[in-house]
């Protein structure tokens, strides 16, 4: 008599991704939003999750580092093997950095289009929270933050025009009037303005600031810039009024593909 054994061979892939979302479903199961090195962003089926026998329970909290053995399903990958590779417990344990991390994963899981596979993405991120956890004093209070979000805007394709005028295309020189222009996404020259609804007025400092938190890759070196606070308002307003402007547009975009979708 033989005996057949079936063997099922599932193929599935290892990354490293950070847990940006998770909800809950039905029967202690949850959707873990992930971020991935190898695949961009993903949805993924952690299941009996919420049991408190669940090996995986404490692995997959909000901004984990994880190592993940993902299964391709029918409509999310499975969760199967999972290492934490770094908690940032330093970061989760304080309550002004605690707002950070929500902020931060808030921003990434909108920004960030599914299945767009961009692994300076993931560097971007590594690089910044591991100084972030190094230097929790300065997060909140230095350009780290700023340059973290101008990088991660440039790197989804939104770099913010700086260096020459949007409109006119010249050189930007010193003197005169400046704005920076939301809609679109860059410094306007003096000739060109005519009183735009959706422009900031900078200053020149500012627009030095910009570049230079731009450019530099250092975050520690980032973090020690020093700037009137009059030059720091204006850079954070024209980089969350641009970012703002990016999310509705992405959330617009979004709202297109699933009226498309029900049709
Ligand atoms: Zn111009």
């Amino acid at each position: 008599m033989i005996h057949y054994s079936l063997v099922i061979i599932v193929k599935g892939y290892r990354t490293k991704a950070f847990v940006l979302r998770k909800i809950d479903l039905k029967e202690a199961d949850q959707i873990i939003t992930l971020h991935t090195e190898s695949q961009g962003k993903v949805k993924a089926i952690a299941k009996g999750i919420r049991k408190a026998r669940s090996k995986n329970v404490g692995n997959l909290e909000l901004l984990n580092l994880i190592d993940v053995l993902l299964i391709p399903g029918k409509n999310f990958e499975i969760i199967t093997q999972v290492k934490v590779e770094n908690s940032f417990l330093d970061l989760k344990e304080d309550l002004n950095c605690l707002a950070f991390v929500y902020y931060l994963v808030e921003l990434l899981d909108k920004l960030i289009a599914e299945n767009e596979r961009a692994p300076e993405l993931f560097d971007l991120l590594d690089n910044f929270l591991n100084w972030a956890k190094e230097k929790k004093e300065d997060l909140l209070k230095s350009f780290a933050l700023r340059a973290f979000e101008l990088k991660l805007i440039s790197l989804l394709g939104f770099a913010p025009e700086i260096f020459r005028c949007v409109k006119c295309g010249q050189k930007l020189t010193s003197g005169g009037s400046k704005y920076f222009d939301v809609s679109l996404g860059g410094i306007v020259c003096s000739s060109c303005t005519n009183g735009e609804e959706q422009s900031i007025k900078v200053s020149e400092n500012s627009i030095k600031l910009m570049r230079l938190i731009l450019e530099g890759e250092d975050f520690d070196l980032l973090s020690k810039i020093k700037a009137p606070s009059g030059d720091r308002k204006l850079v954070a307003t024209m980089i969350h009024d641009y970012l703002l402007w990016i999310l509705e547009k992405q959330l617009k975009s979004l709202e297109v593909i699933n009226a498309l979708e029900k049709v």
